[in-house]
């Protein structure tokens, strides 16, 4: 069987956790096909989440936790996810907060078995969404297309899968004060996107 690994940054999560794993349990449960492991790595969060982590993992042979030393930001947290998860055929990003459906994680693998190398996701904005982060989110990409050499597709998220080879290459890389998405959108490979509507 192929191995799939989910990886979530946790920070601050301690009322999400215990929802989303009954969530991904409920979806990859149906999907026997592959194996299938959660890595939730807690960024220096300041309540409880760790604990939880701990508890969940004593509960669940499918999930393994990482403790990072202090806050280090979403970036450097997807990067210590995928470095862990680096032995499993393909990986998963999501948040731990629920805004990202688990709903979609059959799709994702779908599309993967399909050949394709990297399944992107771009997020449809939600009416919840205040108008300043509407505005400030397509800021970002006119910004990130203008100053850089980077194409980075408007309104996609960290929510996706990679293939082992992407995450091979993405290992090499070496910059630090990084961008995750970026260096992802950068590296090129076979990819595909996946619409959904981000939950509040
Ligand atoms: N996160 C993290 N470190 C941080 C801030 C956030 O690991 O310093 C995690 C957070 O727990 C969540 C994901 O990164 O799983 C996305 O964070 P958030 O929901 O704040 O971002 P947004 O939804 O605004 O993009
Ligand atoms: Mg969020």
């Amino acid at each position: 069987k192929k191995l799939v690994s989910i990886f979530i940054p946790v920070y601050q999560e301690e009322g999400n956790l215990r929802n989303l794993i009954e969530r991904l349990d409920s979806i990859t449960d149906v999907l026997t096909k592959f194996d299938w492991k959660y890595v939730l790595i807690n960024d220096g969060s300041h309540d409880d989440s760790w604990n939880r982590i701990k508890e969940l993992a004593s509960e669940s042979s499918k999930i393994t936790g990482i403790d990072l030393s202090r806050n280090f930001g979403k970036e450097l947290t997807l990067t210590a996810g995928v470095e862990y998860a680096r032995r499993s055929d393909a990986v998963i990003c999501i948040d731990a907060d629920l805004q990202h459906p688990p709903e979609l994680i059959p799709e994702l693998v779908e599309r993967w078995c399909d050949g394709f190398q990297v399944v992107a996701t771009i997020r449809i904005s939600t009416d919840k969404e205040p108008l300043i982060r509407k505005i400030g989110s397509r800021l970002y990409y006119w910004v990130m297309s203008h100053i850089s050499n980077v194409f980075m597709v408007s309104q996609t998220t960290d929510y996706g899968l990679y293939d082992r080879k992407v995450v091979d290459a993405f290992c090499q890389a070496t910059e630090r004060g990084r961008n995750f998405r970026g260096i992802m959108d950068w590296m090129g490979f076979d990819r595909t996107y996946v619409e959904f509507k981000a939950d509040a």
